[in-house]
């Protein structure tokens, strides 16, 4: 058996991309071959980490024996009130930012160059905003473990702020190219911060934030909600499990790309010579099929469509052609948006009777005669319906 050690987001997505990459990882532990990219990040958070820590002021611990809060009087007995704190000048900044660099990684001279200069911008950008709106962080550079109902996990999270409603605000900085808010809702990395931090502190997580550091953009969502880490949980359940039973299978993709290990995956194993022109010629024609396979969907869509068009100009639902007729036909479905079923059902005591807004469970009370009467007229109100056309071919 595997061993079990806490689950990282890193290891987790790891897994979850491609077990046997994370064999090569985490149990045969081979290195990887470093890249100027994930250098550079590192040393602009070390930098950040220097910057930020100053500041520190007292969080909300929930220890081993209970809850226990440091008091700010605990915390002024070992440093500065934090109006008395003076950052780092830009000077230091800089020289902190050669201290710390490294130029592992890089592919030539220029690169580094390049990184190196876009680094200084960057932090310096940064600390001028910094330095006019300093935040509150509880912590900086944390490392955090947890058993999550059973799941052990860990993290380093580079930033826990204390909000002005005195909550917590999680903050992950990325060096990337490109970030979206999508990106901060869709990240798991931040769902597992905020049950590692939730697990660690009393005081309640209120925001999770992916900072873009290239254009100093916090991208801010509210805290997930416990269906979505529900969702997670899952899927690191499952993680673990594959881990604990050491399946290790390869899980070929694009990310295959930036595997250092192709080597040494039999997925990368050459076909037998004997063998190769016949699947080279395999895989293309099935290349120029799917292509075909495109082509002709997207022809089929526009073809419909102009149907549709001269359907609703001359009011008819049956065009003839020369060997079949096209048959416009309806589909009608219901939706009920929790939004609006949610209140009639609670209401009526009837929650339990739907679930996720099953269309046919609606449907199931709507009949039921039982049912108040004015129950059902406002649950049918709170039914959208939809309609959608559709084309069928019949023989002339
Ligand atoms: S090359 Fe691809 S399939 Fe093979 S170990 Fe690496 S990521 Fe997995």
């Amino acid at each position: 058996m595997a061993s079990t050690a806490p689950l990282s987001y890193s290891s987790y997505h790891t897994y979850a991309e491609c077990p046997l990459r994370w064999k090569f990882l985490y149990v045969d532990r081979l290195p990887e071959t470093p890249r100027g990219y994930f250098t550079f990040g590192r040393v602009v958070h070390t930098v950040l980490e220097d910057l930020v820590r100053p500041f520190l002021v007292p969080g909300a611990r929930r220890t081993a024996v209970g809850e226990a809060q440091r008091t700010l009087d605990e915390w002024h007995a070992g440093g500065a009130a934090p109006s008395e704190v003076r950052p780092m000048t830009s000077e230091e900044l800089l020289a902190a930012y050669d201290r710390a660099w490294l130029s592992e990684g890089y592919t030539s001279p220029e690169e580094e160059a390049r990184y190196k200069a876009l680094g200084r911008d960057l932090l310096l950008r940064y600390y001028k905003r910094f330095v006019k709106e300093p935040p509150s962080p509880v912590a900086v550079e944390e490392h955090l473990e947890a058993r999550w109902d059973g799941i052990p996990i860990h993290g380093y999270i580079d930033r826990i702020d204390r909000t002005d409603d005195g909550g917590l605000e999680i903050v992950d900085y990325k060096t990337s190219r490109e970030l979206s808010g999508e990106d901060a809702r869709a990240s798991e990395q931040l769902s597992i911060y905020q049950v590692l931090v939730e697990s660690n502190y009393t005081e309640p997580v209120e925001g999770l934030t992916l900072y873009h550091l290239r254009s100093l953009t916090p991208h801010r969502v509210p805290p997930r909600p416990r269906e979505e880490l529900e969702v997670l949980h899952e899927r690191l359940g499952t993680v673990l499990d594959g881990i604990r039973t050491e399946a290790f299978e390869p899980t070929p993709g694009r990310h295959c790309g930036r595997c250092d290990f192709q080597s040494r995956c039999p997925e990368f194993r050459a076909v037998p010579a004997t063998d190769e022109a016949r699947l080279m010629q395999l895989v293309d024609r099935f290349d120029a099929l799917r292509q075909q396979e495109r082509q002709v969907g997207e022809d089929l869509r526009r073809t419909a469509d102009e149907l549709h068009r001269a359907a609703e100009q001359f009011g008819v639902h049956r065009i003839p052609g020369s060997s079949h007729v096209a048959l416009r036909r309806r589909e009608e479905t219901w939706q009920y948006p929790a939004e609006r079923l949610r209140p009639v059902l609670e209401s009526a005591g009837l929650a339990d009777r739907v679930a996720n807004g099953d269309p046919a469970q609606v449907r199931g009370i709507l009949r039921d005669a039982s049912v108040d009467p004015e129950v059902r007229r406002r649950l049918a109100e709170a039914g959208a319906r939809k309609v959608t056309w559709y084309w069928d071919l019949e023989d002339v």
